[in-house]
């Protein structure tokens, strides 16, 4: 299309930014699924990346932001706009404080946290993808989320490069601001720790690996929990009641209750799997397409909303669908 050869010109002549026409989306999501970006600019340098989202607004186009792809669900329509990612990943550790790229794998900032003998982060080792994507889901696991490490963050609002303090971030479970602001783009934070021995913050992080691998296997393509957990004091007193205690932790349910009651477990439609032995994990067994697995999504949500009378809502974020809260 004209708009695109004319986008592809202007991106193309930005320094350090890497530019791909129909870029097929399915190799840069975990789930291996989704169909072309019309463009896909890849950076490392933040003035690169700031100015592609400028010129890319100036052009009118759709614009979508993308880290390591782990929580995504791409239409296998692909994306009529540009894909841009930011692969900047420095980290710099100033006393008890880590100041990273949004680009950071953020394994990489658990392992470096962890060598320096900084507390805080051993229990999200695991999670995959890239820092970014963790602040703007406000990622977390075993109890503990990004959230309590964070100090600050910088971030393009479509204008400028603005700093965000915790508070402003309005993190709260698996939400955040920048949820809320799709149009926002975070480009690096700054990381508060405690200090702890290496060994013991190692020793904790290895336990947690071994157990995730064991329930995510490196090779699965998924998106870890297709819903979000349910918090107790959002769920009307009936459904509360129905729930054994043993259910409940932290003051959630495990959406994998609700669709458990529902037989879900072991579902399959196409390629596309739920796990025989956890019900909020979907995966893609092969060939599977976005059809199959957005179909396999709706099925579980309506299963337990028949059931229960309640919405089960998504973790996952949805590109290419012109029908859901999809950013572009
Ligand atoms: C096997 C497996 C296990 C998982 N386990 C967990 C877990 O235990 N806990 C947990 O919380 N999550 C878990 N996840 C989900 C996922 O890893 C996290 O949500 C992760 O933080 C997403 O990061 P990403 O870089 O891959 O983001 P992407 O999937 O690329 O993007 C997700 C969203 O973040 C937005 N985004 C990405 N980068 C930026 C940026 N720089 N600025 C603004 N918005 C941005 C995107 O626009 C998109 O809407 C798991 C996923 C998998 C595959």
């Amino acid at each position: 299309m004209p708009v695109f050869s004319a986008a592809l010109r202007r991106l193309a002549a930005i320094p350090e930014l890497s530019v791909r026409e129909n870029a097929p989306l399915s190799e840069f999501t975990r789930f291996g699924i989704g169909g072309p970006a019309a463009l896909l600019g890849d950076t490392n340098s933040e003035p690169a990346f700031i100015e592609a989202m400028g010129a890319v607004q100036d052009m009118g186009l759709r614009r979508m932001v993308i880290g390591g792809g782990t929580n995504l669900v791409v239409a296998d329509s692909g994306f009529e706009g540009v894909v841009l990612r930011y692969t900047g990943s420095k980290i710099t550790r100033i006393g008890n404080t880590l100041h990273a790229e949004a680009g950071a794998v953020l394994q990489d900032v658990v392992d470096q946290s962890i060598a320096f003998g900084l507390k805080g982060m051993q229990t999200m080792t695991g999670i995959p993808g890239y820092l970014g994507g963790a602040i703007y889901g406000n990622a977390g696991a075993y109890g503990h989320s990004i959230q309590e490490r964070v100090r600050q963050v910088q971030f393009f609002d479509g204008e400028q490069t603005v700093c965000f303090d915790n508070e402003a971030c309005q993190f709260r479970y698996r939400e955040s601001a920048f949820k809320q602001h799709k149009e926002w783009v975070i480009l690096s934070c700054e990381l508060e720790f405690e200090s702890g021995p290496p060994e013991e913050l190692a020793k904790t992080a290895d336990e947690i690996r071994a157990i995730r691998d064991a329930k995510y296997p490196p090779a699965m393509k998924c998106a870890g929990s297709i819903f979000k957990n349910l918090l107790i004091v959002n769920l009307p007193a009936p459904v509360v009641t129905r729930i054994p205690a043993k259910a409940i932790r932290e003051g959630k349910v495990a959406s994998a209750w609700f669709l458990e009651q529902t037989g879900a477990r072991g579902m399959r439609r196409g390629d596309i799997q739920v796990a025989p032995y956890h019900a909020n994990l979907v995966y893609n067994d092969g060939a599977g397409t976005s059809a199959d697995l957005v179909a396999v999504i709706e099925e579980l949500k309506h299963r337990v909303y028949d059931r229960f009378g309640i919405e089960l809502e998504e973790e996952v974020q949805y590109v290419g669908f012109d029908y859901v809260t999809a950013p572009a």
